[in-house]
């Protein structure tokens, strides 16, 4: 496998360049949906077992502050981070156990083009997020009911 620098990435974003930093951008990089500092913890233990979920919260505070990594709030305590520009993707995701889906296409692109021309705005980009049971929760919802 090769292995990927984003030391370009993080010049063009006045970000310098270290071997942790470059591990966590991979594995957002790398992930289909966003993730959670203890998801990208466990990601990264076997590559690097020294480094601590604080040192995490300090590369991720630096790519947020950059622009270079967006922090989602899904729930009051369960925030996810995600690439900023890598694809446009939409989610969907279980309010009970916090399952991420990504979508693989985006359902609004023909409204968007309707909504500028009737706001005459020129839109940049768009937020779109589905929020639900995963079958698995809708399962153990409907035993509770049932019986
Ligand atoms: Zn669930
Ligand atoms: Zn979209």
């Amino acid at each position: 496998m090769e292995s990927k620098s984003y030391t370009e990435i993080f010049k063009k974003n006045g970000i310098k360049a270290t071997k942790q930093r470059e591990l966590v951008f991979g594995l957002l990089t790398d992930s289909d949906v966003p993730l959670t500092v203890e998801e990208i913890y466990v990601g990264l233990m076997e590559k690097e077992k020294n480094m601590s979920l604080s040192t995490i919260y300090r590369i991720l505070d630096v790519f947020v502050e950059k622009g270079l990594v967006q922090k989602s709030n899904i729930t009051d305590n369960k925030a996810v981070y995600e690439v900023v520009g890598m694809g446009h993707k939409h989610h969907i995701i279980c309010i009970s156990c916090g399952k991420i889906i990504a979508l693989d296409h985006c359902p609004i692109k023909e409204y968007e083009k309707a909504l500028e021309k009737e706001t005459e705005f020129e839109i940049t980009s768009h937020k779109l997020v589905f929020f639900g049971y995963c079958p698995e929760c809708k399962k153990k919802n409907e035993g509770d009911h049932g019986k």
